[in-house]
């Protein structure tokens, strides 16, 4: 039998109808009481690490959750970490670079309905994340809908809809079907394993995320300039692109560059890479000492950000993390 610890750390799957609206209030051990067949197939501990809804969850939480899991990752088989889904991909991608050479499963799952109303997704979720254990489906995942996909990967894309999470720009790691869970084609960056599992939770906060619209004022990059912000995750135009006529934003990021900011470039667009090579309003994007995130999710590449900053205050540093495909978040070969 598998032993698995389940961290809670609040979200809908463990809410309750208060005065103001939905907020977590029922704790791990009573989670589990809902799901009693699981205790028949696993050696479980469960423990309330946090109590929120996870759009309050910050740099601060990472590092708890990060910390927990470290602690107890020698005495058990995989952890299951229930959270809210609003911010569960963020919490999921800084995981995977928080927990570095993690060999053995993290999975985070909750739901879109609470556990206690008749029509919850919550107990197929959690069966489906202790599956992805017992599988033994190594790092940071998220189980959601009938699906793992790997953590840096993920995106809530539905508020209401059962199938809140897509694995973007890549395949689910595994799925459950009729015929039980089923490897995907997934890659799973290879683990070291005579490699110890290393906690790496320094984080710089000082990231801020700008969504181009047509026309955005160069000075909003001034203004992060005077706020000392250390990094910018740019989601930029299509295959990769910025104005540079009229509101001209080409200079000032050129100053934030030399100031030793490091600044990385996405798509607006959900799914596929972007490529700043192929049109001229890139080039010159890129001209300026932008990094390429290449086919990065937004929410792997605002936590990476936070991550690599919180480990170097060398902007070249920084650009080599950017490099590193650490856990599948990035395609390096296009
Ligand atoms: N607001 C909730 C949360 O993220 C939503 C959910 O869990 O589905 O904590």
């Amino acid at each position: 039998m598998k032993r698995v610890l389940l961290l809670s750390t609040g979200g809908t799957i463990a809410a309750r109808q208060g005065d103001m609206g939905l907020a977590p209030q029922v704790a791990s051990a009573s989670l589990l009481s809902y799901v009693p067949e699981l205790s028949g197939r696993f050696e479980i501990e469960a423990k309330d690490i946090l109590s929120m809804d996870s759009s309050n969850i910050q740099a601060e939480e990472w590092q708890t959750i990060a910390r927990a899991v470290y602690d107890q990752l020698d005495r058990f088989d995989g952890i299951v970490i229930t959270h809210g889904t609003d911010t569960m991909a963020y919490t999921a991608s800084m995981l995977s670079y928080m927990l570095q050479n993690l060999k053995k499963p993290v999975v985070l799952t909750g739901s879109q309905v609470p556990i206690e109303s008749i029509l919850t997704d919550a107990k197929s979720n959690l069966c489906t994340a202790f599956e992805a254990v017992e599988a033994g489906i190594p790092g940071v995942s998220i189980a959601f809908d009938h699906k793992i996909i790997n953590g840096c990967r993920a995106v809530k894309v539905r508020t209401m809809g059962f199938e809140a999470f897509e694995s973007v720009n890549a395949p689910c790691l595994a799925e459950v079907f009729a015929n039980g869970l089923q490897r995907g084609v997934g890659q799973i960056v290879p683990r070291d394993l005579q490699k110890p599992t290393l906690l790496k939770d320094n984080l710089c906060t000082d990231v801020f995320l700008l969504k181009l619209i047509p026309g955005t004022n160069p000075a909003v990059l001034k203004m992060l300039m005077d706020m000392r912000y250390r990094g910018i995750v740019l989601e930029t135009f299509g295959a990769g692109g910025m104005h540079f006529l009229r509101r001209n934003l080409l200079p000032e990021l050129q100053q934030l560059t030399d100031r030793g900011v490091s600044i990385v470039a996405c798509s607006q667009c959900l799914y596929e890479t972007s490529d700043f090579s192929l049109y001229e309003v890139g080039t010159r994007l890129l001209a300026c000492g932008v990094i390429a995130g290449r086919d990065m999710t937004t929410e792997a590449a605002v936590t990476k950000l936070m991550w690599a900053l919180g480990q170097t205050e060398d902007p070249e540093e920084v650009r080599r993390i950017f490099d590193t495909n650490f856990t599948g978040e990035i395609s390096l070969e296009q």
